[in-house]
């Protein structure tokens, strides 16, 4: 045969390897949940192609995942039929870190500063093909592409800096189509090839994979023999009763091996909604989408008519990488089915607004077709319709997490998205209705409290007509200004908008519930209660002071006018009724520079 060729790691494989290797990492079952989701991937993957390409099922056998193991030898082998490796994807996959799950383990682990301990990053991210290397010392992984004629092994081991690939020639080891991992346990794990050890870990790690897994299990049936003539018993019996010769019988069992069918086939969200726990949607979620914090809310919901499609929606804890990361809509965070079958998770847009990107779920409709492309995509009437419904699904779970009983819910889906949704104000103006009550800013009379919109409106004065803001860039500052005197004195709220964004939000809303919102720095601010009387007296008073002041300050400023806003400070610099707040000016100050 071929001799085996040696390859190096990258070095970043390489650094994770030894991360795996050395780390004391306790959780070490995990290797099974991560070469599943693999075996998994790997028949989403020929499925997906197989449609626009039916010769590459030319070799009829089922998509499924078999489990062996041989506890003796401490062996274990995980088979599936999926898309398999041609040598040249041998070396880019399993060779290179180029790959989703493992990227995002590596920067999270750099992110942390403790990198190379054990802390649980593992069991949080997976580390993906490599965490084979948590249990074995030896990894072979045999594989075949329809794409390719030929059968490839790749061979690796702990604390090496470089693996092989031969091609595979014994035909007692040659497989149609798909890949098989023989995983090699260290002295230490052996105790995971046992059978019933590997059946309880795939009951608990892949509930949710949608193909179905078989683990090599020891099985035993009853069965009736007949006892010999000549025991001991039967003679004594023979004694009792001379006359009648009966037959006599014992049970027995029987063992054999088999394979047995360990997990659920039927996807989560074809279930009832009303037969499916919380527990489980939360799990599912963690399971799908890598996560380890439970979501803040779940939605499981179909619609029917016009379009039809299932769906399950979640709302995350947490926003991936700190609040103020740019808005990514490229998340990965919607998988498409079609009839079941995994079409893509790559969106950019297309299923939700880019204001809502940080919407986790999946997604299964019977009307697109297998095929779809991200063209049909775009300009297809039925995701149109898809899309709407779900951005409307999106809200009321967003709404059903802000009427919880439980208000820190809220307050933390706030932090993390409050940005998304003032995002939402300026680029989507036919959701305003279902954003405006989703906000929360700070008052003059709210404390420490966040407040909504619908809060300050139940709070308003009988003739008060308008929605009251001042734009600043603290709430210390907005507390301070002078412009808040005269509201103060009236008992008047004023909301403070105190991130940078609120503005330019609050101005692309215009109204809420068919009360305008005002700034308290403009000019014209009137609070209804104009005196002409003494207005008049006022101007013929400090008439002349003003020009005085006009003339000292010239072009610094555009006008020197008496007015009724202030109670205790002398003057206030405002800004035009047309032109900028002064907190837009210092925005559009900060852009340029
Ligand atoms: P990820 O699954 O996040 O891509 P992994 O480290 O788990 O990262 O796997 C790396 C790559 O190796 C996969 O993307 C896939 O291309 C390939 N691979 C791993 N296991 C299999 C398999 N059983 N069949 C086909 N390809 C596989
Ligand atoms: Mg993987």
């Amino acid at each position: 045969s071929p001799p085996a060729e040696r390859y190096e790691y990258q070095a970043e494989v390489s650094r994770l390897m030894d991360l795996i290797v050395n780390s004391l990492y306790s959780n070490k079952e995990v290797f099974l949940r991560e070469l599943i989701s693999n075996a998994s991937d790997a028949l989403d993957k020929l499925r997906f192609l197989s449609v626009t390409e039916p010769g590459l099922l030319k070799d009829a056998v089922d998509f499924d995942i078999r489990i062996q193991t041989d506890k003796d030898n401490g062996i274990i082998s995980i088979t599936d039929t999926g898309i398999g490796m041609t040598r040249q994807d041998l070396i880019d996959c399993l060779g290179t870190i180029a790959q989703s799950g493992t990227a995002k383990f590596l920067k999270a682990l750099k992110d942390s500063k403790d990198a190379g301990g054990d802390n649980n990053l593992i069991g949080q991210f997976g580390v993906g093909f490599y965490s084979a290397f948590l249990v074995a010392d030896r990894v072979v992984v045999s594989t075949k592409s329809p794409k390719s004629d030929k059968q490839y092994v790749w061979e690796g081991e702990a604390n090496a800096s470089s693996y092989t690939i031969t091609e595979e020639t014994d035909p007692e080891k040659l497989i149609p189509r798909g890949t098989r991992l023989t995983l090699y346990l260290k002295r230490d794990d052996k105790g995971f090839a046992h059978p019933e050890r590997i059946q309880k870990l795939v009951k608990n790690y892949s509930q949710f994979v949608s193909f179905p897994i078989y683990t090599w299990q020891e099985k035993g049936y009853t069965k009736e023999v007949e006892v010999d003539e000549d025991t001991d018993e039967a003679k004594r019996d023979d004694q009792d009763e001379k006359t009648e010769k009966k037959k006599k019988t014992k049970t027995v069992v029987e063992k054999y091996w088999d394979w047995e069918l360990t997990n659920e086939t039927q996807p989560i969200w074809l279930r009832n909604p009303k037969e499916v726990t919380k527990e489980e949607y939360n799990e599912f979620y963690k399971k799908t989408f890598n996560e380890y914090l439970e979501p803040l809310a779940s939605s499981h919901f179909t619609t029917e008519g016009e379009v039809e499609f299932r769906s399950i929606l979640y709302v995350p804890a947490f926003a991936p990488s700190g609040k103020d990361d740019i808005i990514n809509p490229k998340t990965k965070n919607i998988r498409l089915y079609v009839k079941r079958v995994f079409i893509s998770d790559d969106f950019d847009g297309e299923l939700f607004p880019r204001y809502l990107s940080f919407v986790k779920g999946v997604v299964d409709s019977n009307d697109l077709p297998l095929n779809v492309s991200r063209e049909i995509l775009q300009e297809s009437r039925i995701v149109r319709i898809m899309r709407k419904r779900l951005v409307r699904k999106a809200f009321d779970m967003i709404l059903g997490i802000s009427m919880s009983e439980n208000r820190e819910d809220y307050e933390k889906f706030w932090e993390n998205f409050g940005k998304h949704l003032k995002l939402g104000c300026i680029e989507d103006r036919e959701n305003h209705k279902r954003i405006a009550p989703l906000l929360r800013f700070f008052s003059s009379q709210s404390d420490e409290e966040l407040i909504g919109l619908d809060e300050y409106v139940e709070n308003m004065k009988p003739d008060q007509k308008d929605i009251y803001y001042i734009a600043a860039d603290s709430v210390t500052s907005a507390k301070n200004t002078p412009f808040l005197e005269r509201l103060a004195e009236k008992d008047l709220e004023v909301m403070f908008l105190v991130d940078p964004i609120d503005e330019v939000a609050i101005q692309n809303l215009k109204s809420y519930k068919e009360k305008n919102f005002v700034d308290i720095s403009k000019e014209d601010l009137d609070l209804g209660d104009k005196n002409e009387e003494k207005e008049k007296e006022m101007k013929q008073e400090f008439g002349q002071t003003c020009d005085w002041m006009k003339k000292r300050l010239g072009d610094k400023v555009a006008s020197v006018q008496i007015s009724n806003r202030l109670s205790s400070s002398p003057c206030v610099l405002v800004s035009g009724k047309f032109g900028w707040s002064a907190n837009m000016e210092r925005l559009m100050k900060a852009q340029s520079m």
